[in-house]
């Protein structure tokens, strides 16, 4: 999701969270983890590049590209895609905060990968991080409704007013240590994580204009 910044992104901080959470996992998966749910041909999109350049965000002026963001993703498994979740993310993060792009989230369709995963930036959170959530789901709306003005990596040019995004939702992911997790989240950071999840759908921000 694209949004005017109002502060620049607390990157030390989500670097760190990053980092803390890999070398948690490296401890558990000592040995080489079991075949994960990535297929060959993301797992060469995500490895077979320059790791320390963001990826191709995917537009929807492409044809192929519009195909692939009108998908829906499938789950992730922590534990089985622990290795190239971790590239996943750190290549997600590159991107969202490219100069080129500069996001206040991203979908993994958006870089040509149909897995659920997002990264949001948690600006209700003290140095605003981005996180990363995995396999997340809405399981309930508020009825009270926000306006939002929205953007989209994805969508060029494009902006408009969401009225129907609801102020409140209760968000179900799947934790870095394979347990679920509920989170409350409104406001803003309500309307990145609504924003992103329907990505995982194949939803854009614009058919909620009609
Ligand atoms: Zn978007």
């Amino acid at each position: 999701m694209k949004f005017n910044r109002l502060s620049p992104a607390a990157i030390y901080l989500i670097v760190f969270l990053l980092v803390s959470s890999c070398a948690i996992f490296s401890k558990r998966h000592s040995t080489l983890p079991p075949a994960g749910t990535f297929g060959v041909d993301q797992t060469s999109l995500i490895t077979q590049r320059d790791t320390s350049e963001p990826m191709r965000v995917f537009k929807t002026d492409s044809a192929n590209d519009y195909t692939l963001l009108r998908s829906k993703s499938l789950d992730v498994d922590p534990f089985a895609d622990s290795v190239i979740l971790k590239k996943l993310i750190r290549a997600m993060y590159l991107t969202v905060t490219d100069s080129a792009s500069l996001g206040v989230g991203i979908a993994a369709p958006q870089v040509g990968v149909l897995k659920n995963v997002i990264l949001v930036e948690r600006a209700d959170k003290q140095g605003s991080p981005f996180e990363a959530y995995l396999n997340p789901r809405i399981i309930q709306y508020s009825k009270m409704k926000q306006d939002c003005r929205e953007g989209c990596l994805s969508v060029p040019v494009t902006r408009g007013v969401t009225k129907n995004r609801s102020y409140a939702i209760l968000v179900e992911y799947t934790g870095f240590d394979n347990k679920p997790v509920r989170e409350m989240v409104e406001g803003f950071t309500a309307v990145i994580f609504q924003h992103e999840i329907d990505h995982l759908n194949g939803i854009l921000f614009f058919d909620h204009l009609k």
